[in-house]
């Protein structure tokens, strides 16, 4: 690709930075792009893609219709993307590559969140099962239509590798070079790592936010978390007369920046001791060098802990998972048992997967329409396939 500088190469990576010039490259070889690099390229092709679009409608905790100030996938991956974009620059990883993931992380999420991909697992357990990370590589590698040359968005190695974050060994073994670090374990580069963790921050941290203000948990019930607890006693000290709803904001925003400072200085000690001198170097790792320091680690564990019992246990988030569950193995069931209910351009590829592999194929085919569907499409299909009053 030349040794011209370009406007990423002059922005002082660290050596063990993702460099766009030296990327494993895509699938599909195409000529570079003119005044952006391979890893801006990547991004673009996200944002512009329609899996991207639908994540504004698919649910995170809360379903989509249950409010409008709630986070959706959408706001979440922006979320993911911020805060991995911070830290990136901050530790002079590549920023771009951390973007690209962090947007493209959760495109292959099913409706209703956890439930739907639970669901969805089950309906497709006699026909290699559903991964939610393994759907979100999927949609980038070959479901997206938009390219004339190739099917999928033609990523980049680095933004798979980040993409697939864990996935089956049986999976692992039928993906080749980016199933290896699952069956000989080792680290995936450091922009992976990065947006891994980035998300984590975003939700644990988005849920307690998201929990409150849907009042399924209570301030009062938070008072044994202590990265929450902390934050609060200090503003309540310092601004007794704020409103609950803003001492929240302030609570949360401070969460943030305590755990992302967390991980920016014990990765920056823990980069500082490994000298990596190029980005392949992390890749033979086998623990990884973005990390929060122990303390942190379990203050997290503590949060997520809260959260589980708290939020994602409570009776009415259980009540919304029990219905998200059997509208997908409804709509499952229905498809693979009469194809012909299928919409013309799935029913299209049901038959072409199922020329090509059986029933497995025609499952296959199946499970990636519901899993691009959002919540509200998943709901209007069932209310046109079982509500004898509603219109076909
Ligand atoms: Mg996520």
């Amino acid at each position: 690709m030349g040794d011209k500088p370009t406007v990423q190469s002059l922005t002082m990576l660290a050596p063990y930075a993702a460099d766009p010039l030296r990327t494993r490259g895509r699938r599909f070889s195409e000529p570079p792009p003119a005044y952006r690099n391979e890893y801006q390229r990547d991004r673009d092709r996200v944002v512009h893609s329609a899996g991207f679009r639908r994540l504004e409608y698919k649910t995170q905790v809360f379903v989509n219709h249950e409010g409008d100030l709630f986070r959706t996938r959408l706001t979440h991956s922006i979320e993911v993307a911020q805060i991995g974009r911070a830290i990136a620059r901050t530790l002079r990883l590549n920023e771009d590559l951390t973007e690209a993931i962090a947007l493209a992380h959760d495109l292959g999420h099913t409706p209703f969140g956890h439930a739907g991909q639970g669901a969805l697992n089950e309906c497709m357990r006699e026909f290699g099962g559903f991964e939610h990370n393994l759907q979100s590589l999927r949609v980038v590698d070959v479901l997206e239509e938009r390219y004339a040359e190739f099917e999928g968005l033609n990523l980049t190695f680095e933004a798979r590798e980040g993409i697939l974050k864990h996935c089956s060994l049986k999976s692992a073994r039928e993906l080749g070079e980016l199933g290896e670090r699952f069956l000989n374990p080792r680290q995936p580069g450091l922009e992976a790592q990065l947006a891994n963790l980035a998300d984590e921050i975003a939700y644990n941290n988005h849920d307690i936010d998201d929990g409150l203000r849907s009042g399924l948990i209570t301030v009062d019930e938070l008072r044994d978390v202590d990265l929450f607890a902390e934050h609060f006693r200090e503003v309540r000290k310092s601004y007794p007369a704020l409103s609950e709803r803003r001492s929240i904001h302030e609570v949360v925003r401070r969460m943030i920046n305590r755990q992302v400072v967390d991980l920016t200085e014990t990765s920056r000690a823990q980069l500082l001791t490994a000298a990596l001198t190029d980005s392949d170097a992390a890749r033979t790792l086998t623990e990884p060098l973005i990390s929060f320091s122990a303390p942190m680690w379990q203050q997290n564990l503590v949060l997520k802990q809260f959260l589980r019992k708290h939020l994602y246990q409570h009776y009415r988030v259980c009540r919304m998972t029990a219905k998200a569950e059997q509208v997908i193995r409804r709509l499952f069931d229905a498809f693979f048992g009469q194809p012909r209910l299928l919409p013309p351009e799935a029913a299209q590829k049901a038959r072409k997967y199922e020329a090509a592999g059986g029933e497995t194929g025609r499952a296959r085919a199946i499970a990636d329409y519901i899993a691009g569907m959002t919540d509200r499409y998943a709901i209007g299909e069932y209310q046109r396939l079982f509500d004898p009053s509603q219109l076909a």
